[in-house]
């Protein structure tokens, strides 16, 4: 069954168009019952994935910087249920960034995709979180003064235990990415590189084209800690690698560890018959009719 098509308002060319269907490949791949999916979104253009999404899963589209609160709800009363989060970079690394930080400390089993084109596109382009200092795009009346956030390091400080970056213009690698982060057991992060070409004239896909390239080429690349005791060189190796952001940019896996317990194992670890005690928390069966929008 399909949702039926909602019109799409997306600028042409917009990196959002590859990290639509990179995102619906990946879930239509994995063969996860659409009635199980629910993708949760907040304001800005990413906002707008789970109305055009074509697979009929549940959506919420959100408040600003609230989405992965609300994914915490839905996650902690349906553990069952596969939830993903599409952010945008002011959405989710700007005013989101305290719920960002606290996903990963707690490694909820969620998914987090994070919008990355360096601007709020929504509201005419001013410069977002992840904007470099110094970089005057189309947008702004002068350069940038601040400097930018890098969200692979914040998350990777925070506890994510899966950790990678994608490129909106290369989709099938993206949607592998995907795969693998749905698939991880714990709180996962994928930040996509997206040009806007509406309001962002400087990291441009032809910007991006010189410079990205894939962890996946290098045979000695291996981001998965599979003993406790590698911990420790696995995360600073990854530490260095999400930092190297000037004329080479790597995509791909830079951290995976399924040792550390979820928030969902800890919670039946230490407080088993926890629904007894918040008669509120009781899953509810979801249809996939469509997306609810609250803001
Ligand atoms: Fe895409 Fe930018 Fe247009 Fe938003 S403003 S739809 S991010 S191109």
């Amino acid at each position: 069954m399909e949702r039926k098509p909602v019109f799409n308002d997306w600028c042409p060319g917009c990196g959002n168009f590859g990290i639509l269907r990179a995102e619906e490949m990946a879930l239509r791949e994995l063969g996860v019952d659409p009635k199980k999916i629910v993708i949760v979104s907040g304001i800005g253009c990413s906002g707008k994935i789970p109305h055009f999404i074509e697979l009929p899963i549940s959506g919420v589209h959100t408040l600003h910087g609230r989405s992965i609160a609300f994914a915490t709800g839905i996650k902690t009363t349906n553990p069952s249920l596969e939830v993903v989060v599409n952010v945008g970079d002011g959405d989710g690394v700007g005013i989101g960034m305290g719920h960002f930080v606290h996903l990963g400390r707690r490694n909820l089993d969620i998914t987090v995709i994070i919008h990355n084109n360096g601007v709020y596109g929504l509201t005419k382009g001013q410069a977002s979180p992840t904007l470099g200092r110094g970089v005057k795009t189309k947008s702004l009346p002068r350069p940038n003064i601040n400097d930018a956030v890098n969200p692979l390091a914040v998350a990777l400080a925070a506890g994510y235990t899966f950790v990678a970056r994608g490129y909106a213009y290369d989709i099938v690698h993206l949607k592998e990415l995907i795969k693998k982060g749905i698939k991880h057991k714990g709180s996962a992060v994928i930040e996509i590189l997206q040009p806007c070409p509406t309001y962002n004239d400087v990291n441009t896909k032809e910007w991006y084209d010189k410079r990205v390239y894939k962890l996946d080429n290098d045979p000695a690349w291996d981001p998965v800690v599979k003993r406790e005791e590698e911990t420790k060189t696995k995360f600073e190796k990854a530490m260095m690698k999400v930092m190297e952001l000037g004329e080479k940019i790597p995509l791909g896996v830079f951290y995976q560890n399924e040792l550390i317990p979820t928030f969902e194992e800890r919670l039946e670890q230490n407080i088993p018959n926890y629904r007894e005690f918040y008669p509120a928390i009781q899953p509810i069966e979801l249809k996939g009719i469509g997306t609810t929008d609250i803001t």
